[in-house]
């Protein structure tokens, strides 16, 4: 089964447009990501990022040019067949009124309560988690209020871990967080970038400075490509 793992997902000059009478969101984009590297994709608003990340979710599926996922192209591949390898971080982390633990499990049976609190340990959510009553039957009220921003997050990345993805998506949320709580979200992500394959759609500096190759995007076009150190 050549999608049992991730290996490889390789763009080659996609270009898309959202209907088609409109105009292109995305021209001539390419890059591929290897197993274990970390791509950033950064860029101002409206420029894109998003929507490549939607793509390769096959949210969309006609696109012009050629999506490589383990050197299948994309729009031949089911999407039951490859949900085992993408787990998205979403910028707008949704929760629901449930407890913390239904939040990270997403109640799927064959996550382990054990597997919870892995995942939990693994992005530093399970020390602030540990000092909420009840801890992981803690309730979340609707549209997560009695959470801060920076709590629901390291929910959202607990849950990525958990539901086992083996390629990172991360929108970064741009919202601001108490500065405790920032530092937690910044050693998940470097633990996770240390880690996994990642695709971050970065704000920090730091999750750029991390990521083996930066893509800057500037209405849908790559505008620079290369290391931290090269741009
Ligand atoms: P941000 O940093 O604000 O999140 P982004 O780089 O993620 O921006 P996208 O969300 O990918 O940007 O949007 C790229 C362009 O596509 C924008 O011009 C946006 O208005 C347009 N767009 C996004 N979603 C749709 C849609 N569903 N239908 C039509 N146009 C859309
Ligand atoms: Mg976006």
């Amino acid at each position: 089964d050549k999608l049992a793992n991730f290996d490889s997902l390789e763009f080659k000059n996609v270009r898309f447009r959202y209907n088609n009478t409109g105009p292109y969101i995305l021209h001539d984009v390419s890059f591929t990501l290897n197993k274990g590297e970390q791509l950033a994709l950064v860029g101002t608003t409206g420029s894109g990022k998003s929507t490549i990340i939607r793509i390769m979710n096959k949210a969309y599926m006609d696109y012009e040019g050629s999506i490589l996922l383990n050197g299948i192209e994309l729009s031949s591949i089911p999407k039951a067949s490859m949900l085992h390898l993408f787990s998205l971080m979403q910028q707008d982390v949704f929760l629901f009124e449930e407890n913390i633990h239904f939040n990270i499990s997403l109640g799927a049976a064959q996550i382990s309560d054990e597997a919870v609190v892995d995942a939990a340990q693994y992005v530093y959510a399970h020390d602030f988690i540990l000092g909420l009553p009840g801890q992981y039957q803690f309730e979340l009220k609707k549209s997560g209020s009695n959470m801060s921003a920076g709590q629901a997050q390291l929910i959202s990345f607990a849950r990525a871990v958990a539901q086992g993805g083996q390629v990172m998506m991360l929108d970064e949320a741009t919202s601001s967080v108490d500065s405790i709580t920032e530092n937690l979200i910044q050693k998940a992500i470097a633990r996770l970038f240390a880690e996994k394959t990642v695709i971050a759609i970065a704000h920090r500096l730091s999750t750029i400075r991390h990521s083996d190759q930066i893509l800057v995007l500037n209405q849908g076009k790559i505008v620079e490509q290369g290391r931290h150190e090269d741009l």
